[in-house]
């Protein structure tokens, strides 16, 4: 949706000619030139991998974030695995993206959802992201279940943070904003969907999600129940 945000290498390209360099979470945080790149993968895992490809090229690290309890994908599908061993062995980080309206009890469904993660890709979670957390874990600086989570005051309230939930940064464009302007450190999370699909806006981006992952299924039917026969 290049037309509202603006494109991923050129916005890429601005933090890295404003002497930006990439962290991690878990790495200590400055108060300027540093960049904390997160991505919360709510829709697709294979356009994740393109925007860690980009993020690749320019010599840039991200962290992204995977459901493991959503209708939106299978992560444990060969698929969309694949592409969470890509995105890693392209040396991003892997973290959890918790839904805590799954769960009757956050810290146990928490716990489970991190086992699932560790056990099924040989990883070690440090960090999670909730989605669509309520307005309690903003700038909330306890642990949940002993992780640690991006909404701590360290990354969302000591250091500037935008974000492109919805498809568009609702609080300015960071590359307008004076915390840019004045080369402070920053948390910008964005949604792979955006930056990778076409559409003029949010609602054309998601009927051409709606469109793929209709075929996606079809085919997958169709490979695997012979009394199905898609119509051309
Ligand atoms: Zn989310």
């Amino acid at each position: 949706m290049a037309e509202l945000l603006g494109d991923y290498p050129s916005l890429l390209n601005s933090f890295i000619e404003a002497g930006y360099t990439t962290r991690f979470f878990s790495d200590p945080i400055s108060r300027s030139h540093q960049l904390l790149l997160r991505h919360d993968i709510d829709f697709d895992c294979h356009l994740a991998e393109k925007l860690a490809e980009i993020e690749h090229e320019f010599g840039l690290k991200a962290t992204y974030f995977f459901l493991v309890s959503s209708d939106s994908y299978n992560l444990l599908s060969s698929k969309n695995a694949s592409s969470l061993g890509r995105i890693r062995n392209m040396g991003h980080n892997i973290g959890l993206h918790f839904d805590p309206t799954r769960h009757k009890d956050t810290e146990s469904g928490l716990k489970k959802e991190i086992a699932i993660m560790e056990d099924n890709f040989d990883l070690k979670i440090d960090i999670i992201s909730l989605h669509r957390p309520s307005e309690t874990y903003i700038g909330n600086d306890q642990p949940i279940a002993g992780y640690d989570h991006t909404y701590r005051s360290e990354f969302v309230k000591k250091i500037a943070y935008y974000s492109d939930s919805g498809g568009s940064f609702k609080f300015g464009h960071p590359l307008d904003s004076c915390e840019f302007h004045q080369r402070k450190s920053m948390q910008l999370l964005t949604h792979p969907i955006w930056w990778t699909l076409k559409g003029y806006s949010a609602q054309e981006v998601m009927e051409n999600h709606i469109t793929n992952n209709h075929k996606a299924l079809q085919l997958h039917i169709s490979k695997n129940c012979k009394s199905y026969h898609p119509k051309a």
